[in-house]
């Protein structure tokens, strides 16, 4: 069986709480020991953290997971370039860990992202509703929607293609802030877009017809001036084809996209 570093991850982040709250650090040795795994598979469960918190904006609790013989943290700590380690020490002991939600709990019997990923994909509502509830933390919760939509988008931004894994994020078509918790983790409540695309989408100025069709607000560029690379990558859209899901149940539902059409006042025949 491969091995579950997330399920691992869960085990470390409470230990890793309770140091920043006794302000002290604990070596790689120390910290394999407790979650009883060899020392050396110890920067791997420290990665998963450090993206986690990198990811959330949170303070870096793996920088307390240090050498024994330096004090410092290994190659794998780059939330905070070297010379900023005392702050990044500070950072995590004056945060308050205790509410903070154990991210990985989810992975505590062994489940790794990839079955949630499949389970969104294949399955049914009553599943997507379980997830919903057992993984509760948004950051993981988006995270794993994400993949998702990488896996059902073949990794390809839907408006322009881009395939830069680190620059294509996951929509919400009805917003997060707005959606059921059904429609949070509903591939057909998403698109994958490049993050310029996903911007563009948010505020409006670009939708999806129901059809497929990508459509700009200003598709004759009259509120210019327009650069070269502004027009590739709006008016250029403009009436094309969207890059979307092969399986149907996958793609852009149309009541998300009415949603998105009356949220930002897109109306006509050709929506
Ligand atoms: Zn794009």
């Amino acid at each position: 069986m491969a091995v579950n570093h997330t399920q691992r991850a869960a085990r470390a982040w409470p230990i890793l709480c309770k140091c920043a709250k006794q302000r002290s650090t604990i070596t790689y040795g120390e910290l394999a020991l407790r979650i009883g795994i060899h020392h050396r598979a110890i920067r791997f469960v420290a990665g998963e953290i450090q993206e986690y918190c990198m990811v959330e904006r949170l303070p870096a609790l793996n920088v307390l997971i240090v050498n024994a013989q330096s004090g410092i943290p290994g190659h794998g700590f780059v939330a905070r370039p070297d010379d900023e380690l005392e702050t990044a020490f500070d950072e995590v002991f004056q945060f308050d860990w205790s509410n903070v939600p154990n991210p990985f709990d989810y992975a505590r019997d062994g489940t790794t992202e990839t079955a949630l990923v499949d389970a969104i994909l294949l399955g049914t509502e009553s599943r997507r509703k379980e997830i919903y509830s057992r993984v509760k933390v948004r950051g993981v919760l988006q995270r794993i929607f994400r993949l998702a939509l990488m896996r059902a988008y073949d990794g390809q931004c839907a408006f322009c293609g881009l395939s830069f894994e680190e620059a294509l994020e996951a929509a919400h078509i009805v917003p997060w802030t707005e959606a059921t918790h059904l429609q949070r983790l509903d591939p057909a409540n998403g698109l994958l877009l490049c993050a310029n695309h996903h911007r563009l989408f948010d505020c409006g100025w670009m939708t999806l017809g129901i059809s497929g069709t990508i459509h700009y607000s200003d598709p004759h560029a009259q509120d210019g001036p327009y650069t070269a690379s502004d027009q590739t990558s709006s008016v250029a859209l403009h009436g094309e084809k969207a890059w979307l899901p092969s399986k149907p149940e996958h793609r852009p539902s149309v009541e998300s996209l009415r949603h998105h059409h009356s949220a930002h006042a897109w109306e006509g025949p050709m929506l």
